[in-house]
């Protein structure tokens, strides 16, 4: 892991979060690999660069696979996460760990869905002089309507609601250069959404297309559950604009309410008032339920803070295949 010669060439650290891949390692770490030495026989990147996989604490043989593969060829390194975190703190570790010994990173999931072809590209756009390269899928075909759906209506909620231009249909496939990664290391905050910070650090920064495959094997960790959790830590994360828009929603209410009330008093004076229960109880159904919500929105915001302020770390690396001083 000397990185002083040839020093004309990029380093690039190829970041890949695993959770439970040991289906799928076998597979997509040959690609992983015949794409680096590609690379590096066309002169694009130097031969010191590194194949990282990033354990998030799997419970199956994953980690053991990438410990043997760290043995059979130098390109392959890894750390291991002391327990599972998410895909994005298992990102986040794997860029963070990378920054200090390569120019360039691309994170990229395991599983082979992302084209790994679009790298070349990615390089080269890098030599161009851009800091930043979003790796965007073309279409979403393979995909099942229900993921496509829902995937398109993140996007579009992100868009409204994060107050920050999300580059649409690109996931967690992207180059990040040294430069980038150094400043954005001095964003500290736990509640990560990186498609989201990434383009805050700014840069010059461009994407490139690529069709998005079927999984390889195994399965998708992302059920609809952690989608909407995703979705919502995006949006609360990164804007305040639901609060707003509670603000804005409580006042048409209470605008609302005051039209009732006179209409009310209006029917009382008149003599007209009828038992009135029904409307009573939509009332205070309506403001209960409005209630509610607003409290839980500005809740989620309290509670995020509260979770910033602690500021625990936001990865911990429990063994690595290589020691430090290697490196
Ligand atoms: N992943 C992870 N930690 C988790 C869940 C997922 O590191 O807790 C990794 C997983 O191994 C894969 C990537 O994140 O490389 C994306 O996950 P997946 O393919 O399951 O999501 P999908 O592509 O279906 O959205
Ligand atoms: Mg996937």
């Amino acid at each position: 892991m000397d990185c002083k010669n040839d020093r004309t060439k990029p380093i690039l650290y190829i970041v890949i979060p695993c959770y439970n891949e040991e289906q799928v390692l076998p597979i997509s770490s040959k690609l992983f690999l015949e794409k680096i030495n590609s690379l590096v026989a066309l002169g694009k990147i130097s031969d010191e660069s590194r194949i990282m996989f990033v354990n998030d604490g799997s419970k199956d043989d994953t980690w053991n696979l990438i410990k043997q593969y760290a043995k059979e060829d130098k390109h392959f390194i890894g750390i291991s996460q002391s327990r599972n975190r998410g895909h994005q703190n298992a990102v986040l570790a794997g860029l963070m760990e990378s920054m200090d010994y390569c120019d360039i990173t691309i994170s990229i999931d395991c599983d082979g869905q992302d084209d790994i072809n679009a790298m070349d590209e990615m390089v080269d756009k890098y030599a161009e002089g851009y800091e930043v390269v979003y790796g965007v899928r073309s279409k979403r075909d393979t995909d099942t309507f229900f993921k496509r759906f829902t995937a398109e209506s993140f996007y579009k909620v992100l868009d409204k609601f994060g107050g920050v231009e999300v580059v649409y249909n690109h996931a967690d496939y992207r180059l990040i250069s040294k430069k980038v990664l150094k400043e954005f290391a001095n964003f500290h905050e736990v509640n990560l959404f990186l498609r989201g910070l990434i383009p805050l650090v700014g840069f010059p920064s461009t994407s490139v297309f690529y069709e998005r495959h079927e999984r390889m094997a195994g399965e998708s960790h992302y059920p609809l559950s952690k989608m909407l959790a995703l979705a919502f830590d995006g949006i609360t994360s990164l804007s305040i604009k639901p609060i707003r828009l509670i603000i804005g929603f409580g006042s048409l209410v209470t605008f609302m309410s005051l039209i009732g009330i006179i209409w009310a008093v209006i029917g009382f004076v008149n003599g007209s008032t009828v038992a009135g229960w029904a409307s009573m109880i939509c009332l205070i159904c309506f403001f209960g339920g409005a209630n509610m919500l607003a409290l839980g929105i500005i809740g989620e915001y309290v509670g995020k803070s509260y979770i910033e302020i602690k500021a625990r770390p936001r990865y911990i690396i429990s063994e690595r295949t290589y020691s430090l001083k290697e490196k």
